[in-house]
């Protein structure tokens, strides 16, 4: 750990302290967003509330529309009485990912990458998450665990990609993501580094000049997949986060999740692409939701998904229209949604 410090340059140092306080301080509670927003504290469900804590950094509430109980960003956060609904076939584990968990902190469930649940802890806590039920205080990755984890890669020599999920891994202090990076690169088995944060997008204030020299110096190409679901979420400050990534050699994608009330039109979903490739990124996946329980009322249905992704593919340049895919458990990776899928019956048809 030591041979990497001297790339973590000394005046990075305020910037990092900066992006922690915005984490520190963000919203924990809905009333207090809602006031912020001149909105009643009737709009929260504080049922709801205390079975997934509302978390919203300051940088992402201030792309809200003040006075819109509908605002796409703010209903992408806010706990509401119809989490609490009942919804056939909407379960705690949807992806039966448990099963797929060879190690504590780890999912492999598709050759050649592992995923590593680097943390329990994200900067905004999303309504529909397919994780908010996972396990995670069991899951933190430091000390033996760490240990065992390389163990486990060197004796899996044909994962060539290891994934950072969580939670956020991008809410990890530079220093533990430098320990841990060294770890990885390391292994002379591995060919790429994969980070899925929602950070550059909520609080792109973390993308410091020391995350820029870790990648740059990196032996691993770093491939970065943010996650935005409303082209709104993405402001100048994220454009310039993201520009800055690109240009310390990491290559940018997004992934969304389609969401009925947030971005369940293909004009949204245009405008997502376009503000997307501004900041040099490209869309990679849209997601079916996963059925989620506390998360029914964003399902969009199947023939509805593929009438939107017809709709974008005749507007948008082939590389601007993400992958629609749903995520089946057992399937040997994402599932390309297709017009046969009609045929599939999915809980809302
Ligand atoms: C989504 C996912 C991946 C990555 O899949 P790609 O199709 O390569 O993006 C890897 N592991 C797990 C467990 C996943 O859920
Ligand atoms: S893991 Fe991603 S989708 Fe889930 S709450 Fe955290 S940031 Fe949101």
């Amino acid at each position: 750990m030591k041979k990497r410090a001297h790339i973590i340059p000394r005046s990075a140092g305020h910037d990092h302290a900066d992006w922690q306080r915005q984490l520190a301080e963000g919203f924990r509670d809905a009333r207090s967003l809602l006031a912020w927003l001149g909105l009643p504290a009737r709009w929260a469900d504080s049922a709801a509330e205390a079975a997934f804590p509302l978390r919203v950094p300051l940088a992402y509430a201030r792309r809200m529309r003040r006075r819109d109980p509908a605002d796409p960003l703010l209903r992408q956060v806010l706990p509401c009485a119809r989490e609490r609904e009942p919804a056939p076939g909407f379960v705690a584990d949807p992806l039966e990912e448990r099963g797929a968990n060879p190690l504590p902190g780890l999912l492999h469930k598709y050759a050649g990458r592992a995923l590593l649940v680097t943390t329990g802890a994200c900067a905004v806590h999303c309504r529909y998450c397919f994780r908010r039920h996972f396990p995670y205080a069991e899951q933190r990755l430091d000390g033996d665990r760490l240990e065992a984890l390389v163990r486990w890669l060197q004796d899996h020599p044909e994962i060539r990609e290891v994934i950072l999920s969580g939670g956020d891994p991008l809410t990890l202090a530079n220093a533990r993501l430098a320990r841990l990076l060294a770890r990885l690169e390391a292994l002379p088995s591995l060919a790429r580094l994969r980070i899925h944060t929602r950070l550059p997008v909520v609080l792109p204030d973390r993308v410091d000049d020391g995350l820029l020299d870790l990648a740059r110096h990196s032996r691993l190409p770093w491939v970065l997949v943010i996650h935005a679901n409303h082209p709104r979420e993405i402001d100048a400050h994220v454009i310039d986060a993201c520009r800055r990534l690109d240009a310390a050699g990491v290559r940018l994608l997004n992934q969304s999740v389609l969401l009925a009330g947030v971005n369940d039109d293909a004009e949204t979903l245009a405008a997502l692409s376009e503000r997307l490739f501004d900041a040099r990124v490209l869309p990679y996946y849209l997601h079916l939701l996963d059925p989620v329980a506390g998360a029914a009322h964003f399902r969009v249905s199947t023939r509805t998904a593929l009438a939107i992704q017809a709709r974008l593919r005749a507007r948008l340049p082939g590389y601007l229209v993400p992958r629609l895919v749903r995520e089946t458990p057992g399937a040997p990776a994402k599932v390309p949604l297709s017009p046969v899928d009609k045929d599939v019956p999915s809980p809302d048809e």
